[in-house]
């Protein structure tokens, strides 16, 4: 047995069908795990999965190795915001483009987000809502079209009438329309089981609901419930058959209770959240994701005349200014954190302007760092593939300049990146 086990693999060999080995060098890594970091590494990569990591420069077993250098470098697992929307970039032609882009013109907008994403150190993302084109990317970007991040996607995210994803808010009566659970929007029981059903049929990888009133929806309130408990306890119910977690949108604290009482497993923004919710989020184990770049940068768009419609202006300085506040007192009291910015509120490829934000709000870097590692990898079900460097993970590698430990702003300038084995940036 032994002996023809040999000589297949000299037979495998000589035929050069095994993939071709990569060695990468790391001056310092970013063990994630252990949160700490370690020097000089090799990382030894065989097609899309790490084989080893081990102690020191290794030599090659042989010729054919791929040898990368990042001797000057900090490697650090591939990045996951948990909080993206990759068919849209904020611009103050944004609510015209309703009316004036077609769904392909948005796809062929997408891909140019997709590779910023992926080329700024993201190699997994989580869309939190689109027209379904998410969908479509993902599948595009998994069969190897075009350059982008692992997605999870959401499809259409549902919303009640009126509510913040309700797809007609602020247009005339005439194309108002009466969308319904297949257009994402959802008024009972019912609707809510085949408003999930549908998106299971389209193709998406999880749900999202608006659970309160939201920025830069045309509607007047930014945090009024929108849901009733029962409606989302359907959703999540409905849900869980298909493998699905829920994402709920949240600002105001009422609608946000109601969300993780029913079993959601996050909530986004979390924004005018009070003491008593963090201390339910903790019990049920439902995750904070902060978004706090979007924040900031609604924040500064409001002043600019003319950026968004009349009715978002108020919300936008009202909601804004709060969200880092939030997440101070959140991850204080121990509630748990996912990275996630709302990419697509501000410009796709800046997503490490978070850890920034997070770590002048209190969070130390490497429990940043965690959080868009290790802890999306656990509720994306990618715990023993995804967040870490170690023997079978997938090769998402990428590497910065300095420890980010000493400088977070290194994460901003990611100078290599590799997905599944293959380097689509190496500066
Ligand atoms: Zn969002």
């Amino acid at each position: 047995m032994k002996q023809f086990l040999f000589t297949t693999l000299a037979v495998l060999f000589s035929l050069n069908l095994m993939a071709q080995q990569t060695y990468i060098y790391a001056g310092k890594l970013i063990d994630t795990k252990n949160s700490e970091i370690l020097e000089e590494q090799t990382i030894i990569i065989d097609g899309a999965r790490i084989i080893s990591v081990e102690k020191g420069f290794k030599s090659p077993a042989n010729d054919s190795v791929r040898i990368i250098d990042l001797k000057d470098k900090t490697v650090l697992p591939g990045l996951t915001d948990m909080h993206v929307h990759m068919e849209g970039e904020s611009n103050p032609g944004e609510y015209l483009e309703n009316f004036t882009n077609n769904p392909a013109d948005n796809a062929f907008n997408s891909v140019a987000f997709a590779e910023k994403t992926l080329m700024a150190g993201f190699t997994t993302v989580r869309d939190l809502g689109g027209s379904g084109i998410n969908i479509s990317l993902r599948n595009a970007i998994n069969k190897g079209k075009i350059a982008g991040p692992r997605i999870f996607t959401a499809g259409k995210s549902l919303a009640t009438t009126g509510g913040h994803a309700d797809p007609t808010n602020g247009v005339n009566a005439e194309l108002m329309g009466n969308p319904g659970p297949k257009e994402g929007v959802v008024n009972s029981i019912e609707d809510a089981r085949k408003a999930v059903r549908q998106r299971y049929k389209n193709g998406a990888d999880l749900i999202k609901i608006t659970a309160t009133g939201g920025v830069l929806s045309v509607a007047k309130s930014s945090s009024n419930p929108q849901f009733f408990t029962e409606e989302i306890e359907e959703i999540v119910k409905t849900a869980k058959d298909y493998g699905f977690h829920v994402a709920a949108h949240a600002h105001g604290d009422e609608g946000m209770q109601r969300a993780i009482k029913a079993g959601v497993t996050t909530i986004e923004h979390g924004t005018l959240m009070s003491e008593s919710t963090m201390d339910i989020m903790k019990e049920r184990n439902a995750y904070l994701v902060p978004t706090i770049t979007a924040g900031k940068e609604v924040t500064e768009n409001a002043e600019i005349e003319g950026y968004y419609p009349e009715l978002v202006v108020p919300k936008a300085q009202e909601i804004g200014p709060k969200i880092q506040n939030t997440f101070a007192k959140a991850y204080k009291r121990g509630v748990p954190i996912l990275f996630g910015t709302d990419a697509g509120v501000f410009k796709h490829g800046e997503n490490a302007r978070e850890f920034e934000y997070m770590t002048e709000a209190g969070m130390p870097v490497m429990q940043a760092i965690i959080s868009a590692t290790i802890t999306p990898a656990k509720v994306l079900n990618m715990q023993n593939e995804s967040g870490q460097i170690a023997s079978g993970f997938f090769a998402d590698i990428i590497a910065v300049n300095e420890d980010p430990t000493l400088n977070v702003a290194t994460l901003k300038e990611v100078t290599f990146v590799m997905k599944e084995g293959k380097v689509y940036k190496q500066e």
